[in-house]
């Protein structure tokens, strides 16, 4: 299925008809990604993420939001950011225009980790006013994580490296993604500490507390090729965990698992 922004309206409801009511909306972030990734990293990324997906199973697929809540970015130039609040708002507001014209269930893919507290407020947000609107807000450490260290792990590429933050793991999908945007000669190694200590940093005080570069992890070692298998890992495993809660709706009247 095309992206929602490039089908017309009957075709929409077309779809909507035949039974694809599940919309993906992928939400990205316009953040400092070190000096070698572009700001719209995590956007480019949950675009393509959604759009994986939408090869695979009967979804649509929702412009991607390009800006998040990405204040532990503050300090470095070009943040644009939310408020959690107007955040979740904004995901509840499109979550009831998706209803009005059929969707039945809503799969919001965040490719940025600060987006969590915005979540949680727009699940307990729809829960309660969109009841009838099964939601599903994976997270992708828990779906995800062990799959992309599986990646990294058979070429050899250590946690460390892989990083939370414009690392070679970020830095190996935009390479994939879009490799006119990675500027590779300005790739600098950044925290390369236990991932686990950084995390909590960063949550703490801030990217640019942890190094001033803005990178976690160390890009040197990107590649296209693992980029492209670190992507199709994920969209494996958001697809799986879908398809599941795809097929309980086709043969469930009545209660959906959200
Ligand atoms: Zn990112």
């Amino acid at each position: 299925m095309k992206p929602l922004a490039e089908l017309t309206w009957p075709q929409v409801a077309r779809a909507v008809a035949e039974g694809v009511t599940t919309v993906i909306l992928p939400l990205g972030a316009t953040e400092q990604h070190g000096p070698h990734l572009p700001l719209g990293t995590d956007t480019v990324r949950a675009r393509a993420l959604a759009e994986g997906l939408a090869e695979r199973l009967p979804v649509l697929v929702a412009p991607a939001l390009p800006i998040g809540c990405s204040d532990e970015h503050g300090g470095f130039a070009g943040l644009l950011s939310l408020e959690a609040e107007t955040l979740a708002a904004v995901i509840a507001d499109c979550a009831r225009r998706m209803a009005d014209w059929g969707a039945t269930r809503l799969v919001v893919l965040s490719a940025h980790g600060g987006n969590g507290r915005a979540l949680a407020l727009a699940e307990a947000r729809l829960r309660r006013e969109l009841p009838e609107l099964a939601l599903w807000i994976p997270d992708a450490a828990t779906v995800c994580g062990d799959a992309v260290r599986a990646v990294a792990a058979a070429d050899g590429i250590a946690v460390e490296a892989v990083g939370l933050h414009a690392g070679e793991g970020e830095t190996s999908e935009l390479l994939h993604l879009c490799p006119e945007q990675v500027r590779m000669q300005e790739a600098v190694p950044g925290y390369t500490g236990d991932m686990e200590e950084g995390l909590s940093r960063l949550v703490q005080a801030g990217t640019r507390a942890l190094n001033a570069d803005g990178v976690v992890g160390d890009p040197r070692s990107a590649d296209a090729g693992r980029g492209q298998r670190y992507l199709s890992a994920q969209v494996a495993r958001y697809e799986s965990a879908l398809a599941e809660r795809l097929a309980a709706e086709a043969t469930t009247s009545g209660s959906v698992p959200a």
